[in-house]
């Protein structure tokens, strides 16, 4: 199986550590809101690699790590806390706040297909195995203190940047929105927090530095390692991930273990981009996966609408993409539902040839997970099988198989009656354009025309809901 390793710029044969067995970690979510459809591509590749890796025989160790403490809207540590900062907007404990969105974004992965991870672990609940790495770190001269903080000392990590492939003139002259005086280099970061602006920090903890709060990145390096080993195989998240988490990561686990390389293998999806923007959180304004059920989608529309494109490529969300993956999964399922009808038996030379298609499948997705690739050998096998040139048991064998590392879930595509209660992608520009018609009458302040616009719309069953962000709507079915 060949994987592109971003620590090597390459594409790399997959050989484990241990042989039969893969530790893979993949960045979970930070629960602070819900996760945009972006988000959950993150997951789907990983749900891909995981089930992959899994049908080729590996016993698979999959981590994931839920934020819950510790990370601010910036990076490198500029900007407000995620946490605190949705807490106080929703009036709500952090715990509360987390306690929800995790929830809901489990409710989204199952949606999705998304096999839960063998581990999920939470930050607030590893705080004590944070402050045990965060002490090797600094036996080790890695630290310094300042201004109450204790911060990971970058010039003294000679590989710094190896993966970003970050040049050391680079880091000297990081640009930075809001810099944090303390720091003797930019690119430094915090390891534990014991003052910051954040004087009403909800949540701290005792550590031999004073009580505060851990630094975002030394959660990853230290739940992963906690798991999985001071070495593992595989490491993924966005490409957002390389050039400030990832790399701090790195640079404190194998200055806190003296191991290295700490992960053999680094794996990063391309964004999903809405008008040829990042999607993002922080930013505002953003599309979840209800919004797609809202819209009369499955959500495995969505996730077809992924897999039809390489995960390292950059995606564009379009609705009328998603109307393309939706139709082309419906006719998946259609096409599977006829061949279950079909009577006819095997004969051996008919089994190759679907043996063949299954071969080419995996080869598709054994390089670099290549999804379309697979998605075509499916259809490929789909149509000669309805010509009769592949027996209909045989052919249904192996796309049930391709099907495993799909997650497709065909079988139950083929049972669902699919309520056509689509809204085309013509009647969502429509409805766009009475938003935004109504949004620029409530700004000149011609509320009764934004109140027709409602009126209009709610008459036609779409609900109109005014959120901080902008207006959300859905339609009744
Ligand atoms: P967060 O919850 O912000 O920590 O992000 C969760 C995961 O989503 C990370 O692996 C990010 O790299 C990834 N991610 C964030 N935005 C996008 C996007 N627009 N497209 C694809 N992946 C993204
Ligand atoms: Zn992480």
């Amino acid at each position: 199986m060949l994987l592109y390793n971003t620590l090597g710029r390459e594409l790399q044969k997959f050989v484990p550590i241990e042989m039969g067995k893969v530790g893979f970690y993949g960045c979970g979510p930070t629960v602070y809101n819900y996760a945009h459809i972006g988000n959950l591509r993150a997951y789907v590749t990983h749900d891909i690699l995981m089930r992959t890796l899994r049908a080729r025989g590996f016993d698979v160790q999959h981590v994931m790590n839920i934020t819950d403490v510790g990370h601010l809207t910036g990076d490198n540590d500029e900007g407000d806390d995620k946490m605190l900062k949705s807490a106080e907007e929703r009036g709500k404990s952090v715990l509360e706040i987390a306690d929800s969105y995790t929830k809901a974004f489990f409710a989204d992965t199952d949606r999705l297909n998304i096999i839960r991870p063998t581990v999920i672990c939470k930050a607030t609940e590893h705080i004590g195995d944070m402050i045990a790495l965060i002490k090797r770190i600094e036996t080790n001269g890695y630290t310094y203190s300042k201004g109450g903080n204790l911060y990971f000392d970058t010039a003294k990590f000679a590989d710094y940047g190896k993966l970003a492939l970050l040049r050391p003139d680079e880091q000297k002259t990081g640009s930075r929105v809001e810099a944090d005086n303390n720091k003797r280099n930019p690119r430094d970061f915090a390891l534990w927090f014991t003052k910051s602006k954040y004087e009403n920090q909800a949540l701290v903890w005792d550590s031999p530095w004073g009580r505060g709060y851990p630094g975002w990145h030394i959660e990853c390096s230290a739940m992963s390692m906690k798991y999985l080993g001071e070495q593992f195989d595989i490491h993924a998240g966005g490409i957002d991930h390389i050039s400030i988490h990832h790399t701090n990561e790195i640079a404190q686990s194998e200055a806190g273990t003296g191991k290295n390389p700490w992960v053999k293998y680094w794996v990063h999806n391309e964004f999903l981009v809405l008008d040829r923007v990042k999607m993002s959180k922080s930013a505002g304004g953003f599309l979840t996966l209800q919004t797609l059920v809202d819209r009369g989608y499955d959500p495995l529309d969505y996730r077809y609408f992924l897999l039809s494109a390489h995960y390292r490529s950059q995606l564009q969300f379009s609705f009328e993409a998603l109307d393309g993956a939706r139709n082309a999964r419906r006719s998946l399922c259609d096409r599977v539902r006829t061949l279950l009808k079909k009577e006819e038996k095997a004969n051996n030379a008919r089994a190759d040839a679907a043996a063949s298609y299954l071969e080419e499948f995996n080869a598709a997705m054994d390089s670099d997970l290549s999804t379309p690739r697979a998605l075509a050998e499916l259809f490929g096998l789909l149509k000669d099988a309805e010509k009769g040139e592949i027996a209909a048991d045989t052919a249904l064998t192996a796309v049930f198989r391709m099907d495993e590392i799909l997650g497709l879930n065909i079988k139950q595509g083929i049972e669902k009656d699919e309520t056509r209660s689509d809204v085309d992608a013509v009647e969502i520009k429509a409805i766009e354009e009475r938003i935004a018609e109504r949004a620029a009458a409530k700004k000149t302040k011609d509320f009764a025309k934004a109140d027709a616009i409602r009126a209009a719309l709610k008459e036609k069953g779409i609900l109109l809901e005014d959120m901080p962000d902008g207006t959300i709507w859905k339609k009744l079915i």
